[in-house]
């Protein structure tokens, strides 16, 4: 099985993005970049280097809907023909751009979100939104934990691995336990785990860091060889980075439990020390990381949280009581 990385240029802080096209058949490209000249450019040229035609692509999967993996999927869909979009059930709110408004804004509100700040959040959104075209639920099929891609010579096992999105899933080649992980693994950083509504419930938020420290060590189980990531170079040493990435999420979870005072303080409170100065779209990364980490603290018992009358959550800091 022939697994081509293709790096395609994004517009966001990260950096490029790193789509795998399995020239085998059925020609499957896995993620796609966003919705720009220069992304739609790089893939083609990566196209033409590996000798394949868009038009032969037949499945075109998702590793998670943000903007910079799934933007061009409808367009490369609609250029192949008979391609299949397919992604994870849970990425509803990313995949259809509705990104469940309401809910969404109920989670910063409680987070402590000020309402100008919201407000800003939902501009900058809806400007990161004309990167990826909507896929409606008839344009798209899901993908199931623990299935199979089926190849002329192999499989990739489909693995969900919840965390830094609900629906995230990483593919697994058995035959030699090479991993596609998307942005569950990325060697330089620790991904964020991002605030989303949970998929079962809307109304309640997604245990972000307790599903993604649980999809570590699933992968983990795997014994994986090579994990290639959403960004960044391929991870050789996964029983290295996953130690990291513990260490890491510990000393952050320390880092968080002791800025939150024992009069108590909301989520933004905390993300604002936590991350003095941090400008637009870096806001809600920091918030989405305090709430995580302010999750899994909690439900740790190593902090206490209320829900207070103005709709915001409190927390405080029991061992300063
Ligand atoms: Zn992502
Ligand atoms: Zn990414």
């Amino acid at each position: 099985m022939r697994v081509i990385p293709i790096v395609v240029p994004t517009p966001f802080y990260i950096g490029p993005v790193n789509c795998y096209l399995v020239a085998e058949d059925p020609v499957t490209l896995i993620d796609t970049g966003p919705k720009t000249k220069e992304a739609i450019e790089a893939l083609r040229e990566g196209f033409r280097r590996a000798r394949v035609h868009i038009r032969d692509v037949r499945r075109i999967v998702l590793t998670h809907a943000h903007e910079d993996h799934c933007g061009l999927a409808k367009s490369l869909r609609d250029e192949a023909k008979d391609a299949e979009v397919l992604v994870h059930g849970w990425e509803t709110g990313h995949r259809v751009g509705r990104l469940q408004h309401d809910e969404h804004r109920a989670l910063l509100v409680r987070a402590g979100v000020p309402a100008d700040e919201i407000s800003a959040m939902r501009r900058m959104y809806e400007g990161m939104r004309q990167l990826a075209d909507a896929l409606e639920d008839h344009e798209h099929r899901e993908l199931i934990d623990d299935s199979e891609l089926e190849f002329a010579t192999g499989a990739l096992r489909v693995v969900h691995t919840p965390g830094h999105t609900p629906g995230s899933c990483s593919f697994v080649r058995e035959a030699d336990r090479t991993v596609i992980a998307g942005d569950c693994v990325l060697k330089r950083i620790t991904p964020n785990p991002v605030l989303s509504p949970d998929p079962i419930d809307p109304s309640k938020r997604f245990r972000s860091l307790a599903e993604y420290l649980v999809s570590l060590a699933r992968l983990r189980s795997l014994a994986p060889t090579l994990v290639y990531g959403g960004h960044g170079e391929a991870v050789t040493d996964y029983e290295e980075l996953f130690n990291r990435y513990l260490r890491a999420i510990r000393e952050r979870q320390r880092e968080v439990i002791k800025l939150v005072p024992k009069e108590g303080a909301t989520a933004w409170d905390v993300a604002g020390e936590l991350f003095p100065g941090v400008g637009d779209m870096h806001r809600f990364l920091a918030v989405s990381e305090a709430v995580a980490h302010l999750d899994l603290a909690h439900s740790e018992d190593k902090i206490a949280v209320e829900l207070g009358g103005d709709g915001r959550e409190v927390y405080r800091n029991m061992s300063a009581v």
